[in-house]
C-alpha cells in the first residue's frame, strides 16, 4: 500500500509533505512531487499537512484522479517511455507536464489551511 500526491500539489508544490516523511520518500519533479511507491512505508504523515488535499492512499483516490497511481509509479520505474530523474528534479511525468497551469491562489491555500485547522480542533462532543 502507498500514498499518491494527485493534481491539487500541481504548481502549489509548497513542500510541507517532504519534511514530514520518516523515509524520505517524496521526490520533486518541476510543478509537483511524486511518492515513490517502492519507499513509502504508508505511514500517513505526509496526509494531514497537505494544504490542498492533494495526498491519497492509493486505495481512496478520487475516480478522477486514479490515474496519478500509474503516474507515480511511472515517474519512478520507467513504464514512461518520457520518464524522468527524480532525483535531479530536471521534469515531470508526461501527464503533469502537459497540464494547463493551475489557478489556485496562495490566498486562498491558506484560508483552506486554517478552516482545515479550525476543523481539526472541533471538540466532537462540544461542537461549535
Ligand atoms: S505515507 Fe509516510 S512514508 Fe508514505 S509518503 Fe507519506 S510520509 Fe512518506
Ligand atoms: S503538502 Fe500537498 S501541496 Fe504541498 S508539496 Fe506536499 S502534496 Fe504538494
Amino acid at each position: 500500500m502507498t500514498y499518491v500526491i494527485a493534481q491539487p500539489c500541481v504548481d502549489i508544490k509548497d513542500r510541507a509533505c517532504l519534511t514530514e516523511c520518516p523515509v524520505d520518500c517524496i521526490y520533486e519533479g518541476v510543478r509537483t512531487l511524486y511518492i515513490n511507491p517502492d519507499e513509502c512505508v504508508d505511514c500517513h504523515a505526509c496526509e494531514p499537512v497537505c494544504p490542498v488535499e492533494a495526498i491519497f492512499q492509493e486505495d481512496e483516490l478520487p475516480q478522477h484522479w486514479e490515474h496519478y497511481r500509474t503516474v507515480d509509479e511511472e515517474f519512478f520505474d520507467g513504464g514512461s517511455a518520457q520518464r524522468c530523474d527524480p532525483r535531479e528534479a530536471s521534469g515531470d511525468h508526461p501527464l503533469v507536464a502537459a497540464l494547463p497551469p493551475q489557478q489556485v491562489r496562495k490566498t486562498e491555500i491558506s484560508r483552506f489551511a486554517v478552516r482545515k485547522d479550525e476543523a481539526d480542533d472541533v471538540d466532537p462532543w462540544f461542537p461549535l
